[in-house]
């Protein structure tokens, strides 16, 4: 996970760059040790101008020279393991709490009940982690309504990297998806800071 690395420039930035990149390994910890690794193909759902758009994503694995792991470059906005991404969820359930009352879905939206009831789940189970992360970026001043908060998401995605600060967790991903970090499986490897900022 690349916090740095918006979708829209994943091409760009990622399948187009044939120089080093600058990442450090989230097993070994050697820098600028890699190998491309292939591509596999992933679907994000994004909502821009209020519309959901399906983008169909070449995402690159590296292979670390040192240690032989291999690590899938995956912009900000995904979820693991869930095909709506992080501007789609907060953008939803901030037009679902905005009034106080929530209301029904928009119909536009085309999101089902079940679908916005997974979003509320993921939402309110990072809740308390989130609103900790936000005040120690001083985003929020506590009591913070549930739209502030999801509204303060929506305009600062620095806040993606904030909440993985803090908690170790990727925003929004469903508690069954997200064995522990330290659990011996190979998913802790998937998951690394915006090795770009490294100083
Ligand atoms: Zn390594």
């Amino acid at each position: 996970m690349d916090f740095s690395l918006s979708c829209k420039d994943y091409n760009e930035k990622i399948l187009e760059f044939h120089g080093i990149f600058n990442y450090s390994c989230p097993h070994c910890g050697s820098i600028r040790r890699w190998s491309r690794h292939g591509t596999y193909d992933r679907y994000l759902i994004i909502i821009e101008s209020g519309l959901l758009i399906l983008e169909s994503l070449h995402i690159l694995r590296l292979l670390c020279k040192s240690c032989d792991h291999t690590h899938a470059i995956l912009p900000r906005e995904c979820v693991p393991y869930f095909i709506y991404g992080v501007s789609v969820i907060t953008e939803i359930l901030a037009d679902y709490y905005a009034e106080g009352t929530p209301k029904k879905p928009a119909q536009h939206s085309g999101i089902s009940w079940q679908c916005l009831y997974s979003f509320i789940s993921r939402f309110l189970m990072s809740l308390h982690s989130l609103e900790m992360a936000l005040r120690e970026i001083s985003y929020i001043k506590p009591p913070g309504t549930l739209y502030s908060i999801l509204k303060l998401i929506k305009e600062h995605p620095d806040v993606y990297y904030h909440y993985f600060k803090s908690t170790k967790k990727i925003l929004f991903m469903s508690r069954a998806n997200a064995p522990p970090i330290h659990g011996g499986t190979d998913w802790k490897w998937r998951i690394h800071p915006p090795t770009r900022h490294l100083k």
